[in-house]
């Protein structure tokens, strides 16, 4: 087996201990040497402690390697990507450990499109990284100094505002409360809330590595605080990011945590209807909940289920064309600005649905599907896992099934999902179903299927 670095998002691991300034050094050499000679790269990072220091380190790792970089520093993660596509860049780098606890951080690579880099070239920048084939220019050829480019979040804020119709929403005079988890959704989301003429109630946003006020992480238990905010101060709804705010969960006006599939639901049937001119297709993965197909296919708009990962949906929505892409966990793609996930964008399309439909966001969530849910997980190694999702399938054969990523099957009045974890030796699963009962039921058949395989 080839030794590997990136995971399903970019390089990520426990400051000084899984990612170590030797580790960066010898990544940003590799990565400078995938791109040309005299390319030029934006590199930017989240508020996390180890990101000043990487930053540093990828600076020169890249410089060596002989291409041009420009430093737009603290930056969410949209934001950076949508300027290397929009102004031309070759390349970024951006440091960020993204939702994961604040002792981490990470690198991932953005092509010259403004999305991640494609697996092949991961798999090429490990095979330099390991075999120690750097370019190395001559001392002629190096970059004098990284050039800073803090204009990097004003050419983002003003691409967010251009796709809204700022009239309209600033009328309405909005009040919403913004949780950008002490981290760079700061610098983006107050700015493109308060051009649109709301009134802005911040929390959690002072930048602070620590994440004293939360998690990185937008969980229905992290924003507990941050959802009595919302209901007590009659906001008509909130926003909370992740550490580098590419996602967007919404707490609507009665206090409520939505997910992201139900918020999505919401903006790509406004956005079907308003852009009838884009290709009718919604991309997600298969963790998403299938109240996406309830809501769509009446307007006739497919739903192309995906693997579990956002850059695969963005790829796939770039080739194919449609009107969105989403995961379950708040991140949107709104392929009009930039086909990546992208909190900022989300505040605004939010403001702009808000503004033209005549109902709360609360309202608009009560008239969707209601489902219970259960999302749990159980401990086994990825073949008893594969095993479990085979048997699962066999079980439930005379239903609708995607096996594209574990298995999901797809009932009148439920859905599940049960796959191997990416990311640890564990087995997921996800149930909803119109009733309660149907949930337990569900989960009781799958969690003795998996009992059967593992006690074998
Ligand atoms: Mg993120």
């Amino acid at each position: 087996m080839s030794r590997r670095l990136f995971g399903t998002d970019g390089v990520r691991g426990i400051v000084n201990k899984e990612l170590t300034p030797e580790m960066a050094l010898r990544l940003a050499q590799a990565i400078g040497t995938i791109f040309d000679e005299g390319s030029r790269i934006l590199v930017g990072r989240d508020v996390r402690l180890g990101g000043y220091m990487f930053k540093q380190i990828v600076i020169a790792g890249l410089i060596s390697s002989g291409v041009k970089v420009y430093d737009a520093d603290l930056i969410p993660t949209p934001a950076l990507q949508y300027v290397v596509k929009a102004e031309g860049f070759d390349g970024g780098v951006m440091i960020t450990a993204s939702h994961n606890p604040p002792e981490y951080n990470g690198i991932k690579v953005i092509d010259s499109d403004g999305i991640e880099i494609p697996r092949d070239k991961e798999r090429v920048v490990e095979e330099i990284y390991f075999s120690g084939r750097f370019r190395r220019v001559s001392w002629r050829s190096l970059a004098h100094e990284a050039v800073r480019y803090p204009e990097a979040i004003d050419i983002y804020v003003k691409a967010v505002l251009s796709h809204i119709d700022k009239e309209v929403v600033r009328k309405k005079r909005f009040k919403v409360v913004i949780d950008p988890a002490n981290s760079v959704g700061a610098l983006t989301s107050p700015r493109i809330a308060r051009e649109l003429g709301a009134k802005i109630i911040t929390v959690n946003s002072n930048l602070d590595p620590f994440f004293p006020g939360r998690i990185p992480e937008p969980t229905v238990e992290s924003l507990s605080e941050t959802a009595k905010i919302v209901a007590e101060t009659g906001a008509d709804f909130g926003v909370a990011h992740d550490g580098d705010a590419d996602r967007a969960i919404v707490i609507d006006n009665k206090g409520r945590v939505q997910w992201g599939d139900r918020t999505a639901t919401i903006l790509a049937k406004y956005l079907a209807e308003k852009h009838p001119d884009l290709p009718r297709r919604v991309f997600t993965a298969v963790s998403s909940s299938t109240v996406i197909e309830d809501v769509l296919r009446p307007l006739g708009v497919e739903v192309v289920w995906l693997k579990v990962g956002s850059v695969g949906i963005s790829r796939e929505l770039v080739k194919r064309g449609g009107i969105c892409g989403f995961e379950e966990n708040g991140g949107f793609m709104y392929p009009l600005h930039h086909p990546v996930r992208d909190g900022g964008m989300t505040l605004a399309l939010l403001l702009q649905l808000l503004a033209e439909e005549n109902k709360t966001l609360a309202e608009m969530y009560d008239e969707l599907p209601q489902y219970h849910v259960v999302k749990t997980k159980i401990p086994m190694d990825r073949d008893k896992a594969v095993r479990v999702v085979e048997r699962v399938s066999e079980h439930f054969k005379e239903y609708r099934q995607i096996t594209i990523d574990g298995v999901k099957v797809i009932g009148k009045d439920f859905w599940f999902l049960v796959r191997p974890s990416g990311t640890e030796p564990v087995l997921r699963i996800m149930i909803e179903a119109r009733d309660k009962e149907k949930v337990n039921e569900l989960l009781k058949v799958i969690k003795s299927i998996a009992e059967e395989v593992i006690t074998k």
